[in-house]
C-alpha cells in the first residue's frame, strides 16, 4: 500500500485525501491549525457559532457529485435548506431588491425592473446553461496541463458560445440597461476574485447556477460541510494530524520522500500540497524544485483579501435577511481601490451574512449572528486603527440604509483581516480567495497542478485550477488526487516491468 500525504485540510486537501484513500492509499493529512476546513473553519464564543469564511452554498450539484463518488449524499451528513429570497441587495436607504428562489419570481423581478428584461433573461439563461453544461460537467475536471485537453469536437464547435473572449461586463451590458440588473448580474464575478470587465463571460455560468439551482444553507453552518468531509475521509481511513504544520519537503532522486513537520518526519510516496501554492513553493521546497519564482508571483492578479467582523447582537436586527449585499455606493470606485490603485477603500461596498435568520443554533435565542465582509486589496497595511475605522463605517452605513443602530447592542465582536490570513493560512499577501479568474489566469494559464521537477508532487486549492470558491476547491482536490494516483500506478508498473 502506498503511503501518501496531503498538506492542508481545506476543502481541496480533504477532497484529495478522500479520493486517495478510496483508491487504497494510506493517507495522512497534515494540518497547521487545530481544526479542519481551512478558510471554512468556524469558532464559538459567547453562545455564537461563527463561520469564518464561506457563507454562500451555490452549485449544489458539485457537492452531490463529490459525495456520489463515495456512494454518499450530502444529506447523509448535513441538512440543506434553500433560502427564499436567496439574497437581497441594498442600493440605498430602504431601497432593496430581493431575489426570490423561484425562476418565475426572478423573471417577474426582471420584468418589473426593466420592461422586456424577462425575455432577455430567458435568453441569457439558455446561454448560461450551455456554458454550465460544457464547463462544469467536464472541462473543469481537466488538469489543464495543455490546451489539447480542451480540443473536443463539440467544444471547438461550440467555442464561440462559451464567450471566452468577451468579458462578463460586456456580455451583461448587451442584455440589460437597468443599472440594478447590471449590478445584480455582475455580482457573482466577485466570487471569482476580479471585476466583471476582467473576467471572461464564460463565468456567467455562475448566474445560471445561482438563479436556476438556488442559494442553499447547511444547517449548523458552512462548517458542517467541512466536518462532513472530515467524517467521510475518516470513514475511508484517512489519518488527520492537526496542529502539525509542514516545515519542509525532503527531496531525493526527483521525488519528495518525506515531509518534515513541527513534530517530526513523515516518510511519503507522494504528496498533494493543498496549502496555499505560493507558501508551499517558497517556504517548503528548495529553490531548484520550485515551478515559479518571486517575480512570477508578483505578476499575478490576486483575488481580494477582506476585512471581516464577526458580531453578536443581543437582539433581533430588522431589515436583514440571511444574505445582504450593500451596493449603496459606487462599485467601480471600490473596485479601482482593490485592483487598479490598491488602497483602503474610501466608501466600501460590503456584505452581511445573518445566518441566525435561518438557523437558531448559531446564536442564543432572540439574538443575531452577523458576519460582515468588506473586500480589500491584498497586501495592504493592516492595523487596529484601520479595523476600528471600518467597523464604524459599516455600522453607520447599516444604520443609514436599514435604520438599525446596533452599536450599543453588540455583545461580541472580533475582527479578522490580512495579518490573520497570513498568520493562520500562510496566505500570500493575505489573500482571502486565492488567484483571480481573469482570462490570463484561466485553465492552462494558472499555476500548474503538477510540480515540473518532482514527479510525485501535485498542488491543489484555490491558487491552481480551477480557481477560487468551495466547489472549485473540491474539484481541484479531486484532479490532484487523480494525477498523483496515475503517477503512482505508472511508477508501480515501471518497477514491476
Ligand atoms: C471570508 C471568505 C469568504 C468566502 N466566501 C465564499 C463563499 O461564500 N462561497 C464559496 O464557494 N467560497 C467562498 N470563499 C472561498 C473558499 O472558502 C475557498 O476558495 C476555499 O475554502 C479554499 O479551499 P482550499 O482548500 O484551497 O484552501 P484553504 O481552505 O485555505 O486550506 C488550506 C489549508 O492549508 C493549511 N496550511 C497552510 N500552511 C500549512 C503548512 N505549512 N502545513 C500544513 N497545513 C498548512 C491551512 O491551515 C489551511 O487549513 C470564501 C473565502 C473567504 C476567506
Amino acid at each position: 500500500m502506498n503511503s501518501v500525504s496531503v498538506i492542508g485540510s481545506g476543502f481541496s486537501g480533504m477532497a484529495s485525501a478522500a479520493f486517495l484513500a478510496k483508491a487504497g492509499c494510506e493517507v495522512t493529512v497534515l494540518e497547521k491549525n487545530d481544526s479542519v476546513g481551512g478558510r471554512a473553519r468556524a469558532f464559538s464564543d459567547s453562545g455564537f457559532l461563527f463561520d469564518m469564511g464561506p457563507s454562500w452554498y451555490w452549485m449544489p450539484d458539485v457537492f452531490e457529485k463529490f459525495f456520489a463518488n463515495f456512494g454518499r449524499k450530502p444529506e447523509d451528513y448535513y441538512k440543506l435548506i434553500q433560502l427564499d429570497p436567496g439574497f437581497q441587495i441594498y442600493f440605498g436607504k430602504g431601497d432593496v431588491m430581493q431575489v426570490p428562489a423561484s425562476m418565475d419570481g426572478i423573471y417577474d423581478l426582471f420584468e418589473r425592473t426593466e420592461k422586456g428584461a424577462a425575455d432577455k433573461l430567458r435568453m441569457f439563461m439558455k446561454e448560461g446553461r450551455y456554458k454550465y453544461d460544457v464547463g462544469m460537467s467536464e472541462l473543469v475536471y481537466r488538469p489543464s496541463f495543455s490546451w489539447t485537453e480542451f480540443m473536443r469536437y463539440d467544444v471547438i464547435k461550440g467555442a464561440a458560445r462559451l464567450h471566452l473572449l468577451r468579458s462578463v461586463r460586456s456580455h451583461v451590458h448587451q442584455y440589460f440597461r437597468n443599472e440594478r440588473l447590471k449590478a445584480l448580474m455582475e455580482f457573482p464575478s466577485l466570487f471569482l476574485g476580479a471585476m466583471a470587465h476582467q473576467i471572461p463571460a464564460l463565468y456567467t455560468l455562475m448566474n445560471y447556477a445561482a438563479f436556476s439551482m438556488g442559494t442553499w444553507y447547511p444547517m449548523g453552518g458552512m462548517v458542517r460541510v467541512a466536518e462532513a468531509m472530515q467524517e467521510l475521509a475518516s470513514e475511508l481511513g484517512v489519518n488527520f494530524r492537526l496542529s502539525e504544520p509542514v516545515t519542509q519537503m525532503q527531496v531525493e532522486g526527483g521525488r519528495v520522500t518525506a515531509l518534515h513537520t513541527a513534530q517530526g518526519r513523515v516518510a511519503t510516496d507522494g504528496v498533494v500540497a493543498a496549502a496555499d501554492y505560493h507558501h508551499v513553493e517558497q517556504a517548503l521546497l528548495p529553490q531548484e524544485y520550485r515551478n515559479y519564482n518571486t517575480g512570477y508571483w508578483q505578476g499575478r492578479t490576486m483575488a481580494p483579501s477582506c476585512l471581516l467582523f464577526y458580531v453578536g447582537v443581543r437582539r433581533r436586527v430588522e431589515g436583514l435577511i440571511h444574505h445582504n449585499l450593500f451596493f449603496d455606493r459606487s462599485i467601480d470606485t471600490h473596485a479601482r481601490e482593490i485592483y487598479e490603485d490598491p488602497q483602503w477603500p474610501s466608501e466600501p461596498l460590503f456584505y452581511i451574512c445573518c445566518p441566525s435568520k435561518t438557523d437558531p443554533s448559531v446564536a442564543p435565542a432572540g439574538m443575531e449572528n452577523l458576519f460582515i465582509l468588506v473586500p480589500v486589496a491584498p497586501g495592504l497595511e493592516d492595523t487596529d486603527d484601520m479595523r476600528a475605522h471600518y467597523r464604524k463605517v459599516v455600522l453607520n452605513r447599516l444604520k443609514e440604509v436599514t435604520g438599525e443602530d446596533i452599536e450599543k447592542d453588540i455583545i461580541y465582536s472580533r475582527s479578522y483581516c490580512i495579518n490573520d490570513f497570513v498568520a493562520d493560512y500562510n496566505a500570500y499577501r493575505g489573500n482571502a480567495y486565492g488567484l483571480a479568474n481573469t482570462l490570463k489566469q484561466t485553465a492552462v494559464l494558472k499555476p500548474t497542478l503538477r510540480n515540473k521537477k518532482l514527479s510525485n508532487l501535485f498542488y491543489a486549492g484555490q491558487l491552481t485550477v480551477p480557481g477560487p470558491g468551495v466547489p472549485p476547491a473540491l474539484i481541484s482536490g479531486q484532479i490532484a488526487a487523480q494525477q498523483l494516483l496515475k503517477k503512482i500506478k505508472s511508477q508501480y508498473h515501471e518497477a514491476v516491468i
